[in-house]
C-alpha cells in the first residue's frame, strides 16, 4: 500500500496489479507490473481509496511498452465501487502514457482493465454449477502454484464438446462467458440446453489458468509460460495445466471445441479457426464457417467482417490449442475472441463490452451450436 494525504493505492489482493511510483499533487505515477517470468503485462487492477469527491489523474507511464499498445487507442478504464457494476471512466492514450481521469463517487474504487473475475468467483461458479443435476465434477490436475484444474461435465450424447477458457488469465470476459454458457447448460427448463445435453457430452474447463488468474498476469503462468504456445508438447514443469486437458482430450475424443479468449486492439467480437493446419478438410473448414456464420445471425454481438488474418496452407502454428485440436482429432475447432474495450458495431458509452455481454454470447454460442450440431460428425 502507498499513501498520501489518506489518499491509497493498493493491490495485493486476488488478480492486483499496479506498482505506484510517485505522487505530484493530484497526480499518480503508476506501472503495469510484469507478468512472473516474462516481459508481458497489461493487465491491471488496483484499489483507490480515501479518495472520494477528489478529481485524480492516474497516469500508468509504461502503456506503450504493453503487449498489445495498440490495445489503448480508444480505449476506456473499467471501474467499479460495488465490485458488481463496472463502468468506463475517461481515459486517454498519448506519448506512451494510458491517463485515467476519475473522481471517486465512494471512499473505496476498484479500476482493472476489465472487469474482473476473480478465483472467489471460480470457486462459487464451481460450487453452484458443480451441485446441479447431471453434472460431475472433477480435479485433473494442479498447477505449478498448487492450484486445481477443474473440469465439469455433464450432458448425455453421443458428441463430445469442449469448452475451455482464460489460457490468457487478463482475459476475464472468457470466464464471464463460461457463467453464462453454464448456467444455460444447467437450466432444467431451457429447451435449447435439454436439447444440446441429449445430443452430446460437454467437458468444459472455466479456467485454464488459475495462477496467472490469481497473480494478476496478461498472458501467462506461474512460469511466465503462454499456455497457448505449448499444446504441441506440453510438460508437467512448464505448462501442467495444458498436460492434464490435453490427456483427458486424448481419453474422450473431441467433436466440437472452443477455446475462449478477450482481443486487446479489435473491438469486435469474432472467432478464428485452424485453415493452416496440414491435415485441414473441406468439410472441416465447411462446419467451421457454418458455426461462424450461425453465430453471427444469433446475435448482433458477434460479426465476421473483422477478425485476425488466415494462415496459408500448412503453415498453422500446431502449438495453438484450436490448430492442434482440429490436426489432433479431425474436429471443429474454433477460437472464440471478445473485446476489451468495445463492440463497435453495437457501442454501449456507460459500459463498454462487458460481463453481461459476455455471458449472454455464452448462450448465444450455445443456440448457434444447437442449431449445427446434427451436422458435427461424432468421432470421440
Ligand atoms: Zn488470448
Amino acid at each position: 500500500m502507498t499513501a498520501f494525504d489518506g489518499i491509497a493505492i493498493s493491490s495485493s489482493f486476488d488478480s492486483g496489479n499496479i506498482a505506484v511510483l510517485g505522487r505530484e499533487g493530484n497526480r499518480f505515477d503508476l506501472a503495469i507490473v510484469k507478468d512472473h517470468q516474462s516481459d508481458f503485462y497489461q493487465w491491471f487492477h488496483f484499489r483507490l481509496t480515501g479518495a472520494k469527491g477528489v478529481p485524480l489523474v492516474l497516469r500508468i507511464g509504461n502503456a506503450g511498452g504493453a503487449a498489445y499498445p495498440e490495445g489503448w487507442a480508444n480505449y476506456r478504464a473499467c471501474a467499479s465501487s460495488d465490485r458488481e457494476t463496472w463502468r468506463r471512466v475517461q481515459t486517454r492514450y498519448a506519448d506512451g502514457a494510458l491517463t485515467i481521469e476519475i473522481t471517486p463517487e465512494a471512499d473505496a474504487v476498484w479500476l482493472a482493465y476489465f472487469a474482473p473475475y476473480s478465483m472467489e468467483r471460480h470457486h462459487d461458479l464451481v460450487a453452484r454449477i458443480a451441485g446441479r443435476p447431471g453434472v460431475r465434477h472433477e480435479r485433473i490436475g494442479e498447477t505449478l502454484d498448487g492450484q486445481d484444474i477443474d473440469l465439469l461435465t455433464l450432458g448425455e450424447g453421443p458428441k463430445t464438446v469442449w469448452f475451455y477458457a482464460r489460457q490468457h488469465p487478463g482475459e476475464t470476459m472468457a470466464e464471464w462467458w463460461m457463467e453464462g454458457a453454464l448456467e444455460r447448460l444447467t437450466d432444467p427448463h431451457d429447451p435449447v440446453a435439454r436439447s444440446l445435453r441429449q445430443r452430446a457430452t460437454f467437458h468444459i474447463v472455466p479456467n485454464m489458468n488459475p495462477d496467472g488468474s490469481r497473480r494478476g498476469h496478461l498472458r501467462t503462468n506461474a512460469a511466465g509460460v503462454n499456455l497457448n504456445r505449448e499444446w504441441a508438447a506440453p510438460t508437467a514443469e512448464r505448462s501442467p495445466e495444458v498436460l492434464c486437458v490435453l490427456q483427458r482430450m486424448d481419453q474422450t475424443g473431441v467433436d466440437f471445441a472452443m477455446d475462449v479468449h478477450g482481443d486487446e486492439a479489435i473491438p469486435h467480437a469474432f472467432i478464428a479457426g485452424f485453415e493452416g493446419i496440414p491435415g485441414w478438410t473441406e468439410e472441416q473448414g465447411r462446419l467451421y464457417h457454418l458455426f461462424r456464420d450461425t453465430l453471427a445471425r444469433c446475435t448482433p454481438d458477434f460479426q465476421t467482417r473483422h477478425g485476425y488474418g488466415i494462415a496459408p496452407k500448412g503453415k498453422a502454428n500446431l502449438a495453438m490449442s484450436t490448430n492442434q485440436l482440429a490436426q489432433r482429432f479431425g474436429c471443429v475447432s474454433t477460437t472464440l475472441e471478445m473485446p476489451f474495450k468495445e463492440n463497435d458495431d453495437l457501442p454501449d458509452p456507460e459500459h463498454g463490452w462487458s460481463p453481461e455481454r459476455s455471458m449472454r454470447l455464452g448462450r448465444a454460442c450455445l443456440d448457434a451450436l444447437h442449431q449445427i450440431l446434427d451436422e458435427v460428425p461424432a468421432r470421440g
